[in-house]
């Protein structure tokens, strides 16, 4: 977990923030018994839920943007079709090519993910007679 993903409390935190000052006023005094008092707890539980699914959308929209942040990168760091065996955009000081997996690549993925697209893309090079 990095210093900007918020924490298992600061989540429950948001959760509150956003559910607390409404409860505050509309619970006091409020008549919970009867017939009346489960029509009116009832509609404070679809205004919780509404509250925590607006929560919630802004979590998963911050995660979508990170994700995709993550996806830009490794869009980057992919095997060179150009130069085999290279990384599309890795290269050393002097402008060689960086071998592929690159260190941002595997820092990305999964070694056995990794490994699958090494397969899938050798094999490429096999079918189009090209050394892998
Ligand atoms: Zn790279």
């Amino acid at each position: 977990m990095t210093d900007t993903q918020p924490t298992d409390d600061a989540l429950r935190e948001q959760y509150a923030a956003a559910i607390r000052p409404t409860m505050l006023i509309g619970l006091q005094g409020a008549e919970l018994d009867g017939r009346g008092g489960t029509q009116r707890i009832n509609e404070w539980a679809d205004w919780i839920a509404t509250a925590v699914a607006a929560v919630r959308d802004k979590e998963v929209e911050a995660l979508r943007d990170a994700l995709g942040a993550v996806a830009r990168v490794r869009d980057l760091h992919q095997a060179w079709d150009a130069d085999p065996g290279s990384c599309a955009h890795c290269h050393d000081s002097y402008g060689t090519p960086l071998p592929y997996p690159c260190p941002t690549a595997l820092a990305l993925d999964p070694q056995e993910q990794l490994s699958a697209r090494l397969t899938e893309y050798a094999s490429k090079d096999i079918a189009n007679g090209e050394p892998s």
